[in-house]
């Protein structure tokens, strides 16, 4: 099989295999063509993917020739209609907001795989490209929060006297938040979360972390690690603890989300009001609604001299790292799709293939996708 790797388009940093993957994809017997310039906002030159076996096309010839595209971004709907029923699409196309690309890949009877759709399973765990890059968010996070504060994050005992420590509030105790907790503290500052997921509190407890309880959450342990939707008295207690503590916050990371839904309004503008001059806000759930009332998306919003940073693209801002886990994550998937002799194999038997997959034969095979979809 050819396997043609994609220049990313627009702002985006990451390319979605660095050339260390593409000499173990050669080893594996798979021909790998590269986009020309597809790693170099990566700092990946041509030659270094000519080193490791691929050869360099243009975009143009890619498309015609190869069998499994793997790129990060969404597609265009035109790369979609410009594609061939042989040809495979690998990439993280969000199909649960993306319902327009899910429509044109069956229209056009393409198969697609989406990475945000990998089952979160043990087995699956190291092909989770969502958990790497929430891992970069939630480090990236902490130090942009660190620099726009006008405080110290540690505690400091000096001649000038003491620097207390800054105060950091984490809403969303998962992967990104987990990662934002480790970071301000090892930043020195005290840190507190909260999340709805009560399965978290000994984590978070774990990271040094104090976890703000809010009493009488449902129950979520049957919904396979993802959070579930709250009623509204759970929620109305949940907003007044959250903004007593945001009030006290010099900085507030914003990371709760619920896959396929507009992110949960966490920070309304009169828990901003509350919040001290100089404080900052990150939200993370920015393109998806943003926690914060005030958050715009990739834009930095300053109300009542507090800041807030819409920014859900923190992976494509470190982009060596963040596309060396990427790439490993896809690797690891494209085991399951590369026979032995270096063809394409797609054996829909296996789970983490099949949830994976978004169309194949006209169809819609993720479960979820085809709830939002149909
Ligand atoms: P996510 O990005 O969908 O959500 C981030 C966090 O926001 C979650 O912890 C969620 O509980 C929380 N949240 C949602 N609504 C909230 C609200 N109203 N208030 C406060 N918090 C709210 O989730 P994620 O970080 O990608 O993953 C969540 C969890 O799934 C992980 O912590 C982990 O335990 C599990 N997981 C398992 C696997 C695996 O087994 N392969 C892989 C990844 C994650």
């Amino acid at each position: 099989m050819i396997l043609g790797l994609l220049k990313e388009q627009g702002a985006e940093q990451r390319v979605a295999l660095l050339p260390e993957i593409v000499s173990k994809l050669v080893q594996a017997k798979v021909e790998v063509y590269v986009e020309k310039g597809a790693g170099t906002k990566a700092f990946q030159t041509d030659e270094a993917y000519r080193n490791a076996g691929a050869k360099i096309f243009s975009r143009d010839e890619l498309l015609k020739k190869a069998d499994l595209f793997v790129q990060i971004g969404e597609p265009s709907i035109e790369i979609i209609q410009s594609l061939s029923d042989k040809q495979v699409w690998l990439s993280q196309y969000n199909p649960l907001w993306n319902t327009d690309l899910v429509k044109s890949f069956l229209a056009n009877n393409i198969t697609s795989f989406s990475m945000d759709s990998i089952p979160r399973t043990t087995r699956a765990q190291a092909m989770d490209v969502l958990s790497s890059m929430a891992t970069v968010a939630g480090y990236k996070a902490v130090l942009q929060a660190a620099n726009e504060l006008p405080n110290f994050f540690p505690m400091f005992m000096t001649a000038a006297g003491t620097i207390r420590p800054a105060t950091v509030l984490i809403l969303g105790a998962g992967v990104a938040g987990l990662q934002s907790i480790a970071i301000a503290r090892k930043l020195g500052a005290q840190v507190e979360a909260f999340d709805v997921r009560a399965a978290v509190k000994e984590e978070v407890n774990s990271l040094g972390a104090k976890f703000v309880e809010v009493e009488g959450a449902i129950d979520d342990s049957a919904a396979g690690g993802y959070a579930v939707e709250q009623t509204e008295e759970f929620k109305k207690k949940q907003q007044e603890v959250i903004n007593d503590h945001a009030a006290k916050a010099d900085v507030v990371i914003c990371t709760a989300q619920i896959p396929g839904r507009k992110a949960p309004l966490l920070i309304p503008t009169e828990a901003v009001e509350r919040m001290r001059p100089g404080s900052v806000i990150i939200d993370l759930a920015a393109s998806s609604g943003g926690n914060c009332e005030l958050t715009k998306n990739s834009e930095t919003v300053i109300y009542n001299e507090v800041k807030i940073i819409g920014q859900s693209e923190y992976p494509s801002l470190m982009p060596i790292d963040a596309s060396k886990m990427f790439g490993k994550n896809v690797f690891n998937f494209l085991q399951l799709l590369i026979a032995e002799d270096g063809s394409l194999n797609l054996n829909f038997e296996d789970d983490i293939v099949k949830g994976t997959c978004i169309t194949h034969s006209g169809e819609i095979y993720n479960e979820r996708v085809k709830s939002v979809v149909e």
